[in-house]
């Protein structure tokens, strides 16, 4: 059973796929979860339901929004009195092949994508910290992907997106490390999830497998692992990480 004084960690896109193995691992480690998503409300209650222990809540928010993340902050601080770790895991992928796309649909997708997966993290990190520094303490675990390192042949809009988030988490590790409040980011690779679904059954899927050694690509569990492990035990030192969780199928140096 979680105790009134255990770690508060704000999940985003906690109603599926990797947020969803992230709030299971956090709630067998006695975190109290806030688990957010956008409209998905089933998914969202059966992940609260799979949740070990007790204490949890739903909170649902457009993180592209930025007065819906606001609320949200508030929301989350109202009903648990603290944050001790913001996990920034929702996000969304949609090709904007240059090659292919429209101009207007160019510009939905860039600025959805921009939106979702780099100005709403900022958004909801800024108003984290403002909490978090009042209590010279906090965490932020940031969700980008190998494709900031990689590219992404035609979605380049979400590469650059997660390539953002990237150097947004390390400038900020920097900053905040004074403040006791550090910053770590992992980059996974192919995770099966429903945004990776059509990939991994698509016309391509044994191309997309044989870029992996394991034989397999990686799990929500695993994510989830690695990112409980970072919001509520990594040593400080690794503030700054980007950590890669692609089973060595993309390796950079
Ligand atoms: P997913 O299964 O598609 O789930 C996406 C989650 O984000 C859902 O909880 C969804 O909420 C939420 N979400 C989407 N748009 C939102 C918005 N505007 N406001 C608030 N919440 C929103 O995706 P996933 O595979 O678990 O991906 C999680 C993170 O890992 C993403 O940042 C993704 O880019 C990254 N990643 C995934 C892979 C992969 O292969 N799966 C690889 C590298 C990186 P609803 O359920 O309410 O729609």
């Amino acid at each position: 059973m979680a105790a009134a004084n255990s770690p508060v960690v704000l999940v985003t896109g906690g109603s599926r796929g990797i947020g969803r193995g992230i709030a299971q691992h956090l709630a067998r480690r006695d975190a109290r979860v806030a688990l957010h998503y956008a409209n998905n409300s089933a998914a969202a209650h059966e992940t609260l339901a799979s949740l070990a222990g007790d204490g949890h809540a739903l909170f649902a928010a457009d993180v592209a929004d930025p007065a819906a993340c606001e609320k949200l902050i508030a929301d989350v601080l109202a009903h648990f009195g603290r944050l001790d770790v913001l996990i920034n895991n929702a996000g969304v992928y949609e090709d904007d092949a240059i090659k292919a796309a429209s101009y207007a649909d160019w510009q939905r997708v860039w600025r959805r994508t921009l939106d979702t997966n780099l100005v709403g993290p900022a958004n909801l990190t800024y108003l984290a910290v403002q909490h978090m520094r009042a209590r010279r303490s906090g965490r932020i675990v940031n969700i980008t992907s190998r494709a900031a390192f990689r590219g992404e042949l035609t979605a380049q809009s979400y590469a650059a997106s997660k390539a953002g988030l990237n150097i947004l988490g390390q400038s900020l590790a920097q900053a905040l490390a004074p403040d006791n409040i550090h910053v770590f980011t992992i980059a996974p690779g192919w995770i099966d999830t429903d945004m990776a679904t059509a990939s991994l059954t698509g016309p391509n899927a044994a191309q997309v497998l044989a870029q992996h050694p394991l034989g397999r690509v990686g799990t929500a569990d695993e994510l989830g692992a690695t990112a409980a492990w970072l919001a509520l035990e990594a040593p400080a030192n690794l503030t700054g990480c980007i950590i890669d969780a692609n089973g060595a199928s993309y390796l950079r140096t």
